[in-house]
């Protein structure tokens, strides 16, 4: 049974309310920091625990906050990125929406940390009653004295609003989700500047993933070499993990790092299996944006060694062999699935959230959508996969923001591992356009 540190009371009926939440040791993070810790004391020991940022990134959470500018004397915010919108990702909405105090307690703690006393917690468009079970819950944390003005009569002042997005998957891009919170349109500003030097009102920000701000209760009650104990090297934690697909268990799962693909898919703890026993196909580990990994590449690694739930293992070898953890979107494909629609699928999706400011992006994706979409629909031509590779290479590592890079990087994969699969479109129209497709009938 892996160790549970964020979901272990997800089931204690009436958990979403603060007395529940409190009576079952909530807050006590926020008591401990306040009262008996300095803000420095609890950067380091979000740093020991070697935390690395759970939207999708993984860049270590408690060196970003050892970047925050805090001699320049301006304001300093606490941004929550909620606005998880990558296909095959919703551990945050399940967070938000069955334990929300356990977000809004990291909220308090980190802001102390990072000497913030104006914090957001940004939710995308789409989670409207997630926004409102929010609201909710900061309301109660207010009139209960977490939040607000001397907050323990340590002195602390904290505001907390949670801010609503329009639907755009763009503001999800830290710099986008913060012009968007000044009231502009959700354009990506170049970095450098990072926020953490120059973000909200030019002010040093911070912003982390929901569940990033959720582990920080359990490592300040605990402290950050426990937290670091559990995991394995570099990945130390838990992560949750949204699965989806062709699986007889779908949901939202806490994994501890270093939990072997093969267990997490096929043990009853967790996914159980193919549904319908059909054979596995192919995975995308990590959310929309990450390689797809061909079945013999998903339990064992180039190597030949275990594949693991972490993010070392799942990148092992890199783009030609690999993928990543990404933000844990774990989609799992069975035999009746065509790699190519899945692509164009995925094609389209990032050609219609393109902010339009950079051309590789902007006309890139719209053409890696035509040219799919003609395959698919049985009008592909002899040069279209050359022209595939041709377009996606061109757009990755050229873009103000990594959107470029998740749209050139599924279609990369999808070509190097099912080349067969987009030649059998292009070669055999008419079975394409009948259905008379090669994948399993279902
Ligand atoms: P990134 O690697 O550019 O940055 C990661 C974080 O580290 C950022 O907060 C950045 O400010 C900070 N950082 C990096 N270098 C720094 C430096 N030198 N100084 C200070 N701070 C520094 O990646 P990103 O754009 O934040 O995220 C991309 C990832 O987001 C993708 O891998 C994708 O998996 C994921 N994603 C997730 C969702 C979701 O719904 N959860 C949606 C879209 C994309
Ligand atoms: Fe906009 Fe795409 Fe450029 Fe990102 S990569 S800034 S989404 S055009």
């Amino acid at each position: 049974m892996s160790k549970k540190i964020l979901l272990d009371k997800i089931n204690i009926p009436g958990i979403k309310t603060y007395e529940v939440y409190r009576q079952n040791g909530g807050y006590a993070s926020v008591e401990k920091a306040l009262k008996t810790l300095t803000p420095d004391e609890v950067v380091e020991e979000v740093k020991k625990s070697g935390i690395r940022g759970r939207g999708g990134a993984g860049f270590p959470a408690g060196m970003k906050w050892s970047f925050i500018d805090k001699k320049s004397g301006k304001p300093r915010h606490l941004v929550c990125n909620a606005d998880e919108s990558e296909p095959g990702t919703f551990k945050d909405r399940y967070l938000m929406e069955f334990i929300p105090h356990l977000l809004i307690e990291g909220m308090i703690t980190s802001s102390f940390a990072l000497g913030a006393n104006l914090s957001y917690i940004y939710i995308r468009g789409e989670y409207m009653w997630v926004f409102k079970i929010l609201e909710k819950a900061i309301n109660e944390a207010r009139a209960a004295g977490w939040l607000g003005k001397n907050i323990l009569g340590t002195g602390y002042d904290l505001d907390l609003y949670v801010h609503c997005g329009a639907g755009a998957y763009i503001c999800g891009e830290e710099t986008a989700l913060i012009e968007s919170l000044e009231g502009k349109r959700g354009n990506p500003r170049i970095k450098p500047p990072f926020p953490a030097v120059s973000g909200l009102w030019a002010n040093p920000t911070v912003v982390n993933n929901v569940e990033t701000i959720a582990a920080v209760p359990w490592i300040i009650n605990n402290s950050g070499d426990e937290y670091a104990k559990i995991g394995i090297g570099r990945s130390t934690g838990t992560k949750l993990i949204s699965a989806s697909g062709h699986i007889k268990n779908p949901g939202v799962y806490e994994i501890e790092l270093g939990l072997s693909v093969d267990e997490f898919m096929n043990s009853d703890e967790y996914l159980g299996g193919m549904s319908s026993n059909r054979p596995l196909k192919a995975l995308v580990p990590g959310g929309s944006s990450v390689p797809i990994l061909p079945a013999e590449l998903i339990f064992k690694t180039a190597n030949g060694e275990d594949r693991l739930m972490s993010y070392e293992s799942l990148s092992d070898g890199g783009f030609a062999t690999g993928s990543m953890l990404g933000s844990g979107g774990f989609i799992v494909y069975n035999d009746t699935s065509c790699i190519v629609r899945n692509t164009w699928n995925f094609a389209r999706f990032y050609h219609h959230e393109s902010c339009g400011q950079c051309t590789p992006c902007r006309e890139g994706t719209g053409w890696l959508e035509k040219i799919l979409h003609r395959i698919e629909n049985g009008h592909g031509r002899e040069e279209d996969i050359e022209l595939l590779w041709s377009i996606q290479s061109k757009i990755e590592g050229n873009t103000i923001c990594p959107l470029g890079d998740a749209a050139s990087w599924p279609v990369a994969a999808a070509i190097r591992h099912f080349k067969d699969e987009f030649e059998y479109h292009v070669r055999f129209p008419e079975k394409i356009k009948n259905r008379d497709h090669f994948v399993a009938e279902p």
